[in-house]
């Protein structure tokens, strides 16, 4: 599942691809964009703001993003032109051409092209720091829990967590495994959780796997990545308890906890 390391390790991937090179083609697939071009636009920098690809471009003044969410399916991959696309072509959204390479994003969730400049609103000002982003401020997180908390005291811990406006980049697997860190159920209110360790937690699991072909939070040997997500009725892998699974309260998402190491505050 896509989260904010997936995307920084997407754009490290792609920025050597594109950046720097002039785009000779562009097929954007939704209808809004049917008649965007950037065909003659330069790639200037490709990188991640918390879930989200931003493929920075320009055109002697003019400058525009290629904004992308991945949502649930969403892909961008990389094939020599003329080579067969390994995933279905009606599932493309975007096309990219550049000297040497095509970039095609799959079955993207959202797709925008946004012009920049003067006046012009930023799209993404919505979101809270990212916690991968070079101006990371875990500070500001903080505030934004405390703020969420003070809005709303019976917050959970889960939906700060999966707030992207409070920080950028954590989806339903870390939200899972920092509250099984945490040792707080999912449905523990934020205001009696330590929000500082939960801040720390989420940079410190994102940065540790924002490079790593497979993702891990328990630093254990072997296939064992995960302390809870994604296994249910497995032994949990502190006390042997089975770990459960239900669904979120607004049945988006699905938690998964152990009942023990994680017990519902009373
Ligand atoms: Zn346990």
């Amino acid at each position: 599942m896509p989260e904010g390391d997936t995307l920084f390790a997407l754009a490290a991937q792609l920025r050597p691809v594109l950046a720097g090179k002039t785009l000779s083609r562009t097929d954007f697939r939704v209808p809004r964009l049917a008649t965007a071009d950037l065909s003659g636009w330069r790639v200037d920098e490709v990188r991640s703001v918390g879930k989200h690809l931003l493929v920075e471009v320009s055109d002697g003044d003019r400058r525009a993003v290629i904004r992308s969410h991945l949502g649930m399916d969403g892909s961008w991959r990389v094939f020599e032109p003329g080579r067969r696309w390994t995933k279905p072509g009606h599932t493309a959204r975007a096309v990219l051409r550049v000297d040497g390479a095509e970039v095609v994003g799959f079955a993207l969730r959202e797709l925008h092209v946004d012009r920049v400049g003067p006046g012009r609103p930023d799209p993404l000002a919505h979101l809270g720091p990212d916690l991968l982003g070079a101006d990371w401020d875990p500070a500001r997180a903080l505030a934004h829990m405390a703020d969420a908390v003070a809005r709303d005291p019976s917050v959970t811990v889960s939906r700060v967590l999966l707030d992207q406006r409070v920080m950028a980049g954590v989806g339903n697997i870390y939200r899972n495994e920092i509250c099984f860190l945490l040792g707080v159920h999912p449905t523990t209110p934020m205001r009696v959780v330590d929000a500082e360790e939960a801040v720390s937690l989420a940079r410190r699991l994102l940065w540790h796997n924002r490079l790593r072909p497979v993702r891990t939070t328990t630093g254990l040997p072997g296939r064992a990545d995960l302390w809870v997500y994604g296994r249910a009725d497995r032994p949990c892998r502190r006390c042997g308890t089975p770990i459960r699974r239900v669904p979120d309260e607004d049945r988006d998402r699905i938690a998964f906890y152990c009942p023990s190491c994680q017990p519902p505050d009373r």
